[in-house]
């Protein structure tokens, strides 16, 4: 028998899906992949710096489980840095607890609902064009667990 996959909680989509090296093609860089937990991991425990304890709370796992999350995500950052490799964020089971969207003209971040559609401007200067960062994950419109919750 299977065990069912546990979605895991992350706050909000990363602001940016990939990184590497400056001055070589992509297509000759090994890709590292980082799930969207492990960046959530990364983010609570190391620019955050929450408590493993808490930071499990936060994304609805265990402790034990969120330190090989952890582990695991910086492992991979390690590797990327020194190595030189491209690190692109993508999978893991999750939901956004909320979405954001990125001005493609001046790169303001505006949090959005799942609900709403993408009818605004830019706050900062005016522009409609926007990517909307949880459809870049394979999140969109349709993705509405939750919405019962307030923003935290
Ligand atoms: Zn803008």
């Amino acid at each position: 028998m299977t065990r069912p996959r546990i979605e895991r909680r992350v706050k909000e989509p990363p602001r940016f899906q990939r990184f590497k090296p400056v001055g070589i093609p992509a297509r000759l860089l090994e890709r590292i992949y980082l799930t969207l937990d492990e960046f959530e991991a990364l983010r609570l425990a190391d620019y955050k710096d929450l408590e493993h304890q808490a930071a499990s709370e936060e994304m609805g796992i265990s402790r034990p489980t969120f330190t090989r999350l952890i582990d695991s995500a910086r492992k991979k950052v390690a590797k990327a840095i020194i190595e030189g490799k491209e690190i692109f964020i993508m999978g893991g089971a999750i939901y956004f607890r909320n979405n954001i969207i990125r001005c493609l003209n001046c790169g303001t971040i505006v949090p959005i609902d799942f609900e709403s559609n993408v009818d605004i401007k830019c706050p900062n200067c005016g522009s409609i064009d926007f990517i909307n960062l949880a459809q870049q994950f394979g999140f969109g419109k349709f993705h509405r667990r939750r919405r019962g919750h307030g923003r935290r």
